[in-house]
């Protein structure tokens, strides 16, 4: 019910679509998504018109298509340059996601930053709080200052002053190389019109995207220009706040690490895209069907007290479930009938082929997985899906290594490596598999958010103590890998980590799994599943991330907004005058004579007790 809507770019051939030939190379196919025939339509003025935006560009002006897409209740709004009256090169800007070069990657987030303000401008909004989703979308920043700087007929300084309290930016990556960053001459050629609209030299706008050191010589950083604009910065779990902390202290010279003003909002799913028909079931018995749309604290207790038969009906129709989908994508390929097993222990391996997540951790020793994969008395068997992106050439060596491994030991009946994962094949995963493997590199793992989408069904996770994990796990949820520690790209620590990896799956995974009761129920492994769907599933929700970023940000961004811009102005004024004081004055500023004192546990400065201020 927050009221919301969401603006991103319609990509023509999306990603990319995956397949693997036999020797496991990856190919690479960009088909053609036809916007007739997908759920989105075009955005019409009042006359009936095709909503168009026009955006400046060098020597041109590229004309922008509107889409909408409804999402439940919310409006998402899509920008397209696919338009006959653009020049052909144009009509690609947003044709593939993360292809092309720096200008194409300029271009596209002139088209969402710029644009989509622009868009939201031309269907007659002015939101107070803009939520940008990593830097990509920062250039809103610039185009909502210049369009404050219009309605209130003020100057940069004020504008920006009065939007930047309206401005969240929440940071994705663990690591500095994944910040975008644009050479300044190419930032000048593009955005050289918006200085002299905004009525700022090149430097100023250039030292938006600079960190307070060398500005004429550091490229443009689309992570710094979100962090100059916006009121309040936050990553997306508990470690990723505290590595963004370190990433952002170049902005804040000399300031104790743990006081750079960046804090966390832990993502979360949307749980009821990832039930499966069994599960919606279960949980509407335990916890009714409203569930997901009320508080979120009696729905953890009321799982607590479901059985032990019905969780495991559950988590084996699940699999069944799973292993007949498989089975039946398979049919062409071989015998669907031998291809795994519907009562076997499934382990599940599915996310991006990025070497930081090590895809082939598993592969460490190729003997002692396949003797793992091959018992006959506690059968295993693993699912696997990615894909890399197609310049990462290391991350394609990865896929074909399972691949091989697969042909060499004879593992078609026991793996199964899926082609094309996408959100579909997500979906039948997180309801099939029993234990969700992740294996990246700590703290690269922002968040990760796979493993949140198993809870629901019942799945098991088996983690590294990286992003949301490094907070979720507890003994009695999951399992947990690594030591909660940092080794950067150790090959060492890796082989390490990999036997660390069969060690849980041999000496506690299996064994738990295949340890029944008379009614054939396996009840520790029914205890795990009861205590991570219980005290998980609401916590690594949506609803807790939404109420979280509006209690904690939006209402009170929203707020700030107001009373920056009330009264004609007056704070947003006084701020940039003190800014300009203190600027004017600088070199003059000093302490003067301090005087501390202290008691048993406070330091008081200022002339006594009762003086200006306390540290504790
Ligand atoms: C959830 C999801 C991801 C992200 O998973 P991570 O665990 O965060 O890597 C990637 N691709 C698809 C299709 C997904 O559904």
């Amino acid at each position: 019910g927050v009221p919301l809507q969401a603006v991103g770019l319609l990509y023509q051939q999306g990603y990319f679509r995956q397949a693997l030939d036999g020797d496991g190379n990856q190919l690479a196919f960009y088909p053609f998504n036809d916007p007739t025939q997908i759920p989105v339509v075009p955005v019409r003025t009042e006359d009936g018109e095709w909503l168009r935006i026009s955006l400046e560009f060098p020597g041109r002006t590229l004309q922008l298509r509107a889409w909408r897409a409804q999402v439940g209740r919310i409006s998402l709004y899509l920008l397209d340059s696919n338009d006959p009256m653009n020049s052909p090169a144009d009509r690609g800007i947003t044709g593939e996601l993360y292809g092309g070069g720096a200008e194409r990657r300029l271009q596209q987030e002139m088209v969402l930053g710029i644009g989509g303000y622009k868009l939201l401008q031309a269907l007659g909004q002015e939101p107070e709080v803009c939520h940008l989703n990593e830097g990509h979308a920062a250039f809103s920043i610039l185009e909502r200052v210049r369009s404050y700087m219009r309605k209130e007929n003020t100057d940069f300084g004020t504008a920006l002053a009065a939007t930047r309290a309206g401005n969240l930016f929440t940071t994705h990556t663990p690591v500095e190389a994944g910040f975008d960053r644009f050479s300044p001459a190419l930032i000048e050629r593009y955005l050289g019109r918006w200085a002299s609209e905004l009525n700022i030299s090149m430097a100023q706008l250039l030292a938006m995207g600079c960190s307070h050191s060398n500005v004429s010589e550091e490229p443009f950083n689309m992570a710094w220009l979100a962090i100059h604009g916006s009121g309040f910065v936050n990553g997306v779990s508990r470690l990723h706040g505290k590595v963004s902390r370190h990433l952002f202290l170049p902005l804040f010279p000399r300031w104790p690490e743990k006081e750079v003003p960046v804090g966390h909002v832990t993502n979360g799913v949307l749980v009821s895209s990832w039930d499966s028909p069994e599960s919606d079931r279960l949980w509407t018995e335990a916890c009714g069907k409203e569930r997901w749309r009320e508080g979120l604290q009696s729905i953890g207790e009321a799982m607590l007290k479901v059985s032990a038969t019905d969780l495991w009906e559950m988590r084996s129709r699940n699999r069944q479930r799973l292993i007949a989908w498989i089975r039946e994508q398979h049919a062409l390929n071989q015998p669907a009938t031998n291809l795994l097993d519907p009562n076997a222990l499934t382990l599940g391996f599915a996310r991006r082929f990025a070497t930081y997540k090590r895809p082939n951790l598993l592969l460490k020793d190729k003997q002692r997985l396949a003797r793992l994969l091959t018992s006959t008395d506690n059968p295993v068997q693993l699912v696997i899906a990615g894909k890399a992106h197609p310049r990462d050439l290391d991350g394609q060596a990865m896929i074909r290594e399972w691949i091989q491994f697969i042909h060499e030991f004879q593992l078609q009946s026991r793996i199964v490596f899926l082609e094309d994962y996408d959100l579909l094949m997500a979906s039948y995963l997180v309801e099939g598999i029993d234990l969700w493997i992740n294996t990246p590199r700590r703290p690269w793992e922002a968040c990760g958010t796979s493993g949140m989408k198993v809870l629901v069904n019942g799945c098991l996770n088996l983690s590294e103590l990286d992003g949301w994990w490094a907070e979720a796990w507890h003994a009695d949820v999951g399992w947990a890998l690594g030591d909660g520690q940092e080794h950067d790209a150790d090959t060492a620590w890796d082989s390490h980590e990999a036997d660390c990896l069969y060690d849980l799956l041999e000496q506690q995974v299996i064994p738990e799994f295949y340890q029944r009761n008379a009614h054939g129920i396996p009840e520790d492994w029914i205890g795990h599943m009861r205590n991570s769907m219980a005290k998980l599933t609401p916590v690594y929700s949506s609803n807790r991330m939404v109420r979280q970023y509006t209690e904690e940000y939006y209402l009170p961004m929203a707020r700030a907004v107001r009373q920056r811009c009330a009264g004609n102005l007056a704070q947003a004024k006084a701020i940039t005058a003190w800014k300009a004081t203190l600027e004017q004055h600088w070199p003059s500023i000093h302490f003067g004579n301090l005087k501390t004192t202290s008691d048993e546990s406070s330091y008081y400065f200022g002339s006594s007790p009762n003086g200006v201020g306390r540290l504790s």
